[in-house]
């Protein structure tokens, strides 16, 4: 080795960004990481990456972390201020001191914790059992809820369990891929280039892609359904008409395998292909040619993601999908089944611990009594409280409205990410107490913050994560914490301690982990039995070979896909069809507002930009905001290229220039998820300070899932005018 320099080392890990959940080997030479690369043993990746993954070693040098990374505690004295720093000892107690003032004042439902799907298993775990064990509050969401929330209820309504049935291997055996609400080029970028791959090697293979907008992905699809926002659930009834009517479906399996096909049968008799076309806004050859490949396809897979999910209707989207493998045998097979996609690395863990505020531990329901007695068994406590938790957009509301008055948030940035900012703020200013649990000091969210605590990283941490095809992969330490940072695991069981001492003084701890292991294996014996069951693996399997749950005790290795033989989880052991009907948006266009506004990720940049956003590269692809509008909408409107315009919607306005688009059918608007407060600030109805396009989104929601709307919202377009 050259003088000065570090002996080098390579550590196996997991890129933290999207769900496809690529496999990395980090090269370090102990004081920095100097590389990343694929792992090319990795069954997600096989040593490919992407330009976020590639990158990843970069966003982590210590000119980048001096520059965007919270290295110790800080508590701000006084809200508007800057706040001062203050010793770990000093921040776990003021923690502890206030979440129980607090919980002693007003009952331990004025706490609320706001989680993210960014954090490990091994984190989530403890979150959940300090929030429902410890805390005794439901009140624990998490950033999943704006992200999958409506395909796990879409899943347990049909299949009875949340688990994704395929995997990523049955790209590879489709004969016919129906990508729906789905930009996977950009937001799953190995996994489509593993399709782009399967449609080359074999150019039989169809590729129906149904969006608003003409995406990349479209640009491999044989029939592209640009269907008008909000109209899916119909889009699949009329599918399901055609295929009845045309004798596509498989009788064979309904009858052997399903429940509930006769209710649906009689709601889809008036999805006609006439008005489905219109309701749709698709041609109605086209219905009649996405149907017939669908069914008579010796394997169709259905790839799909938050244009089914984040919507006010995302469980009868994800739910009525279903219904089409069902009813024409198209699951349980290589190469076939409903397979949704998972924006974030870990929000799969994060279900699988309950990390949300309807579940519990392993796919444990909340509101079923048996569930709350084995999860209070297995922590050792009296008992979990009935009463449902605030999910996402609830527990902002409630803390608006001054009915939560602590605020733990972790891993995630609501001041951006969160829908209809104004609230958001709202809550963080309301609150009396925020804690901002963080890796990243350039969050917008860490302005609100009365306690910040400065949590490890990418490259620093070590638990699991799940990805999309319900695969564990360990991620590892190349490197030790920077400055004063420590894992979230660690903080939440140090903060639990404190907060046992004030709340069950005397009585053993619950919170007795010494390792993320001793963590993941409780969250492992929790599982015994259950639909996700993993007491087969280790951490030293997983650390050789990640694997697929289920891998109950015995079995050598993880499920690739489930349901082969046909049987489901349910009472009875059937699927059950979903006969939902087809509802509008939250907040149609009207005539004040006439354009259908819609977000989605670009391909470079992740999330709210704290680690993307410190890459010049990455802005290579996009270097600026823009809302994208159709060029006949722009030419009716005297807008040129770059033009700057207000779009307003009811509870907000932002500045940004206008680009063309001809992907956008007419009366629609694109703006990218990831600009926050340095590119792009606007102002509330009522003239509070906001930034980003969340500025603009509403939080009306599923009533099922609880997930909001992120995909549509009715705004208007005006030209700027310049002083
Ligand atoms: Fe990371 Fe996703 Fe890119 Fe894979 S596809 S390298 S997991 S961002």
């Amino acid at each position: 080795l050259p003088e000065g320099e570090g002996p080098k080392s390579e550590t196996r890990s997991t890129c933290p960004y999207c769900g496809v959940g690529c496999g990395v080997i980090i090269a370090s030479d102990g004081a920095q990481i100097t590389g990343v690369r694929g792992d090319p043993d990795h069954p997600a990746n096989f040593g490919k990456l992407c330009t976020k993954g590639s990158t990843l070693h970069l966003t982590a040098t210590p000119q980048v972390t001096r520059q965007t990374r919270l290295l110790q505690p800080m508590q701000r004295l006084q809200r508007g201020q800057a706040p001062v720093a203050i010793s770990w000892d000093a921040a776990l107690d003021l923690a502890s001191e206030r979440i129980a003032g607090i919980v002693q004042a007003h009952g331990p439902d004025a706490v609320g914790l706001y989680l993210s799907g960014q954090l490990l298993t091994e984190d989530y775990y403890v979150f959940n059992k300090l929030a429902k064990g410890l805390l005794g509050t439901n009140n624990v969401d998490t950033n999943s809820r704006l992200c999958m929330s409506s395909a796990v209820a879409g899943y347990k309504l049909t299949l009875g369990a949340d688990a994704p049935p395929a995997c990523y291997d049955d790209v590879n055996h489709a004969q016919c891929l129906f990508i729906v609400g789905s930009n996977a080029a950009y937001a799953h970028p190995i996994l489509f280039r593993r399709v782009e791959e399967a449609k080359r090697a074999n150019p039989a293979m169809k590729v129906i892609v149904a969006d608003p907008r003409r995406t990349d992905t479209a640009e491999l699809a044989d029939l592209f359904l640009p269907l008008l926002p909000g109209s899916d659930v119909a889009l699949f009834h009329g599918l399901l008409h055609i295929m009845l009517w045309e004798g596509w479906t498989d009788p064979a399996y309904i009858a052997a395998h399903t429940s509930g096909f006769d209710e649906l049968k009689a709601l889809v008799r008036e999805y006609t292909p006439e008005s489905v076309a219109q309701t749709c806004g698709l041609r109605k050859e086209d219905l009649f040619t996405a149907a017939k490949w669908f069914a008579t396809s010796p394997a169709t897979l259905s790839l799909y993601c938050q244009g089914l999910n984040q919507s006010s209707s995302g469980t009868a989207k994800n739910a009525t999908l279903i219904n089409l493998h069902l009813a024409t045998g198209q699951i349980g097979k290589p190469g076939a089944g409903p397979f949704s996609l998972t924006g974030q690395p870990n929000a799969m863990g994060g279900r699988e611990v309950g990390g949300l505020a309807n579940l519990l531990s392993a796919h444990r329901d909340l509101a079923n009594p048996a569930h709350r007695a084995e999860v209070a068994a297995l922590w050792g406590v009296p008992d979990v409280p009935e009463k449902p938790g605030k999910t996402a957009v609830e527990m902002f509301q409630a803390a608006a409205d001054g009915e939560i008055k602590a605020l733990w948030i972790a891993c995630t940035n609501p001041a951006q990410s969160m829908p209809d900012q104004a609230i958001v703020r709202r809550a963080l200013q309301r609150a009396e107490f925020v804690i901002v649990q963080e890796a990243f000091a350039t969050a917008a969210t860490c302005d609100f913050a009365d306690l910040l605590l400065p949590a490890t990283t990418w490259g620093e941490k070590e638990g699991t994560v799940t990805n999309s095809e319900r695969r564990i992969s360990r991620v590892r330490a190349a490197l030790p914490a920077a400055g004063e940072a420590r894992h979230d695991w660690r903080i939440a069981v140090d903060v639990a301690q404190r907060l046992e001492s004030r709340l069950r003084p005397g009585q053993p701890s619950l919170f007795d982990y010494p390792t993320p292991e001793s963590v993941w294996l409780e969250h492992r014996d929790s599982t015994r039995g259950r639909d996700l069951d993993i007491t087969g693996m280790s951490y030293a399997q997983l650390e050789a070979q990640p694997q697929q749950w289920p891998q109950p005790e015995g079995a050598a290795r993880g499920a690739v896909r489930l349901y082969e033989n046909g049987v489901f989880p349910t009472a009875d052991g059937r699927a059950r069809f979903a006969a939902l009907p087809h509802r509008p948006l939250a907040e149609p266009r009207e005539s004040h507002f006439p354009f259908s506004l819609t977000t989605g990720r670009l391909r470079d940049q992740w999330h709210g930009m704290t680690r993307t956003g410190t890459l010049g590269r990455l802005f290579g692809h996009v270097a600026e905001p823009t809302v994208q509008l159709h060029p006949q909408d722009m030419e009716r409107r005297g807008l040129k290229e770059g033009d700057l315009v207000h779009v307003t919607s009811k509870r907000g306005s932002i500045v940004l220039p206008a680009q063309s688009d001809t992907g956008l059918g007419l009366s629609q608007a694109f703006i990218a998820m990831h600009w926050g407060p340095e590119y792009l600030s606007g102002r509330s109805s009522v003239g509070e300070p906001l930034a980003g396009v969340n500025a603009l989104t509403t939080s009306a929601y599923c009533p099922s899932s609880k997930q909001p709307e992120l995909k549509h919202a009715a705004v208007k377009v005006l030209k700027a005018e310049l002083s």
